[in-house]
């Protein structure tokens, strides 16, 4: 099993590919570009393992994708099972999904689950593998509306066996979960996203997640400004 992140920019995308490619692949959050950067990879579709993809959030850098990632899986003749997991209450992720199962519910051929998480839900994906959900802390920000009220934001542990291998905080600030989250992980994928260390309550600072990454064996950051 192994882990790579497709492509991850601040206000842009982010995608995190973790296969077995024998068994099964999980997506940590698609935005725009997912089909170009997993055809990069010379993944052969359709896939014949299933699919499992985790949404940290609904903000369009990160769930952005998914329609199209859908769409094509649809085109391609998929029928192995599609498996959508995000936060409870994520406007916008549901609306993508209805909206898709309500466009193409004859004539998709594989069958898609979708399923809302909050802090603590577990998920098995095999007998070995099972991925966590934390709540994390963030909102939204725009240049006409500044700063906007919470939304519901989850970051992502997944275990081999007993072990914690792999862990995404999605977007998030500074938050009372992230220490546990992160320590002992064998590998951490940590946002970035804001420079240097400037503070702000829904982000990290570059400065920040190197602190924090310290609690995992190994870290990532990702989500940078381009
Ligand atoms: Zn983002
Ligand atoms: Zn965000």
């Amino acid at each position: 099993m192994d882990h790579k992140v497709l492509y991850s920019s601040a206000g842009i995308a982010t995608q995190i590919l973790v296969q077995d490619r024998k068994k099964m692949m999980i997506l940590l959050d698609v935005g725009d570009g997912i089909i170009r950067d997993l055809l990069k990879e010379e993944i052969s579709f359709p896939l014949s393992i299933p699919l499992h993809i985790f949404l940290t959030h609904g903000h369009y850098d990160h769930c952005g994708g998914l329609f199209s990632l859908l769409g094509f899986l649809r085109m391609v003749g998929q029928s192995s099972p599609v498996e959508i997991y995000y936060p409870k209450g994520s406007k916008e992720i549901e609306g993508l999904i209805n909206l898709f199962i309500s466009s193409y519910q004859d004539t998709t051929p594989f069958k898609l689950k979708s399923c809302d998480l909050q802090h603590k839900d577990k998920i098995n994906i095999s007998n070995d593998i099972r991925v966590v959900a934390y709540q994390m802390k963030h909102m939204g920000s725009t240049l006409s509306h500044g700063i906007l009220s919470e939304i519901p934001a989850l970051g992502f542990a997944i275990f081999k066996n007993e072990e914690k291998w792999l862990v995404f905080t999605g977007d998030t600030g500074m938050n009372d979960n992230l220490p546990n989250f992160l320590r002992n992980a064998t590998h951490a994928y940590i946002e970035a996203t804001n420079l240097a260390d400037h503070y702000s309550p829904y982000h990290l600072s570059i400065k920040k997640a190197q602190e924090l990454g310290k609690l995992a064996k190994d870290f990532t950051l990702v989500h940078t400004r381009r």
